[in-house]
């Protein structure tokens, strides 16, 4: 179908997009094609008419390699095979046009960074040589290498990744998003609540500051503890008659035991009330109450506890758009090998970041274990050699437990410690705080989304 209507400059950025593609016609083929598309071809057609619908047809785009998500993964992944084939065609599709570096928002909502310290354009970060169409994915059709968007368009890949990371599900508790913003009810996990929840801490008088988990899988498993602890620390100095309850869905405070022991330290001397297996399944905001199922053994029972201030961390999943595809695990996640990370049925597709399906724990540093193994076994996919690039489910949570103190807990898919430094991973410092604070976002902003490996493999003595 002839494109019609766009100035030269638009027709020269789809062009440029991959949108449309150059095809030299007649016009006698012209007059035939709009008449075959339905259009009623003009008697008469000026030069610039002609220029415009002979020269830009709009067609399934191409690309070598589509990768499906600009966020961290995306954007990490794209620069790391710009890096090792710069012939590469490479385009990311990615509806937003701004980025959050979100491991920075426990410190929005702690009072420490503004929000736009965390947040870049997202043509900034697109590397050099990539292409950027600016729409979601609507749709995957992995039997024909192809990709809807939400514009309407095709697109279509020789190798595709799938990096969309996860939506916040807000929604599966009652009366929560009328809630949020407002009343106290904040949460680190969105852009548009972390501020507040800063605004929430300063507010509080005393009561009940309540924290919540929700079940697994989430981003960043730590974060959800790590506000309760700064939030602490907060009412400690102001000497405010405080109860901070953690109310997790979790069956204990960490997930890798070697770290479990030293928060349960932390949770003991602070004076926190851990209270476990507790789902958050409503907000009475007009009560202020929030509603939890607890479940013991077998049993379940609904506990109300009253808040005057409520951090929540909701439910996450995949994109509807990834779990309803057929490219989705019976959880909705794409389904990977999680140690070789391509497609189990797709020999073609890899996925990594928070929407892939591996059991490892869900953070921006996983991917940076991640990104290398794709890279290296989609291009051996690419040159007919075998996959040979293992992921051995690398995450690091730095877990913030007060200002100034932070355990860095760094773990492999087999909960072992694989500390980056020469010291015991399990003790709060106030050097892995300064990392946490000043190094990693540098890191992000300046290594990471430019390709760069992990550091790791340059501390000496570190198997990275
Ligand atoms: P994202 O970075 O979320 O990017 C996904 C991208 O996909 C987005 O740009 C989105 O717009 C795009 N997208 C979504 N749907 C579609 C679609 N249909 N089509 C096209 N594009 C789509 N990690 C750490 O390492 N350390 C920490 O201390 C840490 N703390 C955190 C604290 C908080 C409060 C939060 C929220 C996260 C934290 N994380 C931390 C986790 C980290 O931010 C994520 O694990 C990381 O961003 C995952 O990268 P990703 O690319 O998979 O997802």
């Amino acid at each position: 179908m002839p494109v019609v209507g766009l100035t030269q400059g638009e027709l020269l950025q789809r062009l440029r997009h991959g949108e449309c593609k150059w095809v030299p016609t007649t016009l006698a083929g012209l007059k035939d094609s709009l008449q075959s598309a339905g259009g009623q071809p003009p008697d008469h057609l000026d030069l610039k008419q002609a220029f415009q619908l002979t020269r830009f047809t709009p067609t399934m785009a191409h690309h070598q390699i589509l990768i499906v998500g600009g966020g961290a993964a995306g954007i990490t992944v794209a620069a790391q095979l710009k890096r090792a084939r710069t012939a590469l065609d490479v385009a990311i599709l990615e509806p937003a046009s701004e980025h959050y570096y979100q491991p920075g928002w426990t410190l929005v909502g702690g009072g420490v960074f503004s929000l736009e310290e965390t947040r870049r354009a997202e043509r900034d970060l697109i590397p050099s040589g990539v292409h950027w169409i600016q729409a979601a994915a609507a749709g995957f059709d992995p039997d024909h290498n192809s990709v809807t968007t939400s514009t309407g368009e095709q697109l279509s890949y020789d190798v595709l990744i799938v990096a969309t990371g996860l939506t916040l599900r807000w929604d599966t508790i009652e009366g929560l998003s009328e809630a949020l913003g407002q009343g106290g009810v904040c949460s680190n996990y969105s852009k548009d609540f972390a501020p507040y929840t800063w605004e929430a801490i300063q507010a509080f008088k005393g009561g009940n500051a309540v924290f919540t988990c929700a079940p697994m899988p989430i981003k960043c498993p730590g974060a959800p503890q790590k506000i309760a602890y700064l939030a602490d620390d907060v009412f400690n100095q102001k000497r405010l008659q405080a109860k901070v309850i953690y109310a997790t869905a979790t069956p204990g405070i960490f997930g890798v035991p070697t770290y479990a022991a030293p928060l349960r330290e932390v949770v003991q001397r602070k004076g926190i009330d851990a209270r476990y297996n507790h789902v958050l399944t409503a907000v009475r905001a007009d009560q202020k109450e929030a509603v939890f199922k607890v479940t013991e053994g077998e049993a379940t029972r609904e506990e109300v506890i009253p808040y005057d201030l409520l951090h929540v961390t909701p439910p996450m999943g995949p994109p509807e758009v990834v779990a309803t595809s057929p490219l989705a695990n019976g959880t909705g996640f794409v389904e990977v090998d999680q140690f070789n990370l391509q497609h189990v049925r797709y020999s073609n597709v890899f996925s990594l970041g928070d929407v892939s399906g591996m059991p490892n724990s869900k953070t921006a540093a996983a991917v940076r274990g991640q990104a290398p193994v794709v890279v290296a076994n989609l291009l051996a996919h690419l040159d007919a050699l075998p996959l040979a690039a293992t992921y051995d489910g690398y995450s690091c949570c730095p877990l913030i437990t007060g200002y100034g103190k932070t355990i860095m807990a760094e773990f492999n898919y087999k909960q072992e410690p694989v500390p980056s430094f020469p010291l015991d991973p399990t003790k709060e410092r106030w050097s892995m705080w300064w990392i946490k604070r000043k190094v990693l976002p540098a890191l992000y902003w300046n290594r990471m989304l430019a390709g760069a490996q992990h550091e790791r493999r340059f501390i000496p003595g570190v198997k990275a």
